[in-house]
């Protein structure tokens, strides 16, 4: 690893891929399960997106027997931005594999530029493929209509607050009101969806699925908490010791930078974190 990475460390499991199925593994041995992602986004050229693509076929097979065979993509890194029917075909390939090998594909969601048609992709790849899921973001307005359509459609979605910057006309701005939304759509969810994952570390969010689901007697196996690698580990641990099925987001590669980027900007906790190994 090159130095600035030891700041990365902390949130990034590694360059290779073996350096995340390591972490894979020791999750695995906790009752943890994990999904790994290569890191790479905004890919503008077609080799670029082929190897993005074949690096992820690989990652599948790499991953061992009882360990899930569960990844995630970002349609960016697959040729988005270069054509749809080229995205189409680097993830229906990557799927085939996921088939072959009993894996399931996660596609994250990224900036809201590319929202509507990362669902319009999600929705041409369900009508071939199963193992395949989506992301929503709270934040964002148009979600709550999104998450009613997944609902009705029987899709596996992870829901988040949302990491990207984005203008008021398209997200909330305020804390308060992202929680109400999230909650609102963890709801829908959770009454009627299809193994939903509640991917957050706040608290407030989490012991609110817990309260919800035990009120209206949903069991801890039709749904899991998702959480980052390297934020919260000791929350990740009781809730499993709680009986909840618990998935951590392994994040491995050399693109690093903006996915680092965007947990510094999430909380001053982890930007201090880094000023402290800095000096240290
Ligand atoms: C598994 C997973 C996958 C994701 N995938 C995507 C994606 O595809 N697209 C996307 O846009 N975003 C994604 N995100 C990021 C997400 O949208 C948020 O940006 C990120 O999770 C921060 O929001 P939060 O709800 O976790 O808590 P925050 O809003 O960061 O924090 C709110 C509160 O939570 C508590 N808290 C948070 N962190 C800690 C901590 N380390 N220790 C103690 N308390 C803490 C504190 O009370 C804090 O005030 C993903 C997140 C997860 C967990």
């Amino acid at each position: 690893m090159n130095p600035l990475t030891i700041f990365a460390r902390r949130f990034v499991a590694g360059e290779r891929p073996p350096d995340a199925v390591r972490v894979g593994e020791r999750l695995h041995a906790k009752g943890i399960k994990a999904t790994f992602d290569k890191l790479g986004e905004d890919v503008l050229d077609r080799e670029a997106a082929r190897r993005a693509t074949d690096a992820s076929k690989d990652l599948l097979r790499l991953i061992p027997a009882g360990i899930e065979r569960n990844i995630s993509i970002k349609m960016s890194s697959m040729g988005q931005e270069i054509s749809r029917d080229l995205c189409l075909e680097n993830v229906s390939g990557i799927l085939d594999v996921a088939r072959e090998v009993g894996g399931f594909v996660r596609l994250d969601m990224e900036g809201s530029k590319l929202t509507a048609d990362t669902l319009e992709i999600f929705h041409e790849l369900r009508k071939r493929h199963e193992n395949v899921g989506i992301v929503l973001q709270a934040a964002l307005h148009r979600t709550r209509d999104d998450v009613r359509e997944a609902v009705r459609r029987g899709d596996r979605v992870r829901l988040c607050k949302g990491a990207y910057k984005e203008p008021p006309e398209v997200a909330l701005q305020d804390m308060g009101k992202t929680r109400e939304a999230f909650k609102a759509c963890a709801h829908d969810l959770l009454d009627g969806g299809n193994y939903p994952a509640v991917a957050t570390h706040d608290e407030e969010l989490i012991a609110e699925t817990i309260a919800y689901t035990k009120a209206k007697g949903i069991a801890p196996s039709r749904f899991e908490f998702q959480m980052l690698y390297g934020l919260r580990k000791g929350r990740w641990e009781s809730l499993v010791r709680e009986g909840y099925n618990v998935r951590i987001y392994v994040p491995f590669g050399t693109h690093w930078i903006p996915y680092f980027y965007r947990r510094l900007r999430e909380r001053k906790e982890n930007v201090l974190f880094v000023l402290r190994n800095l000096f240290s």
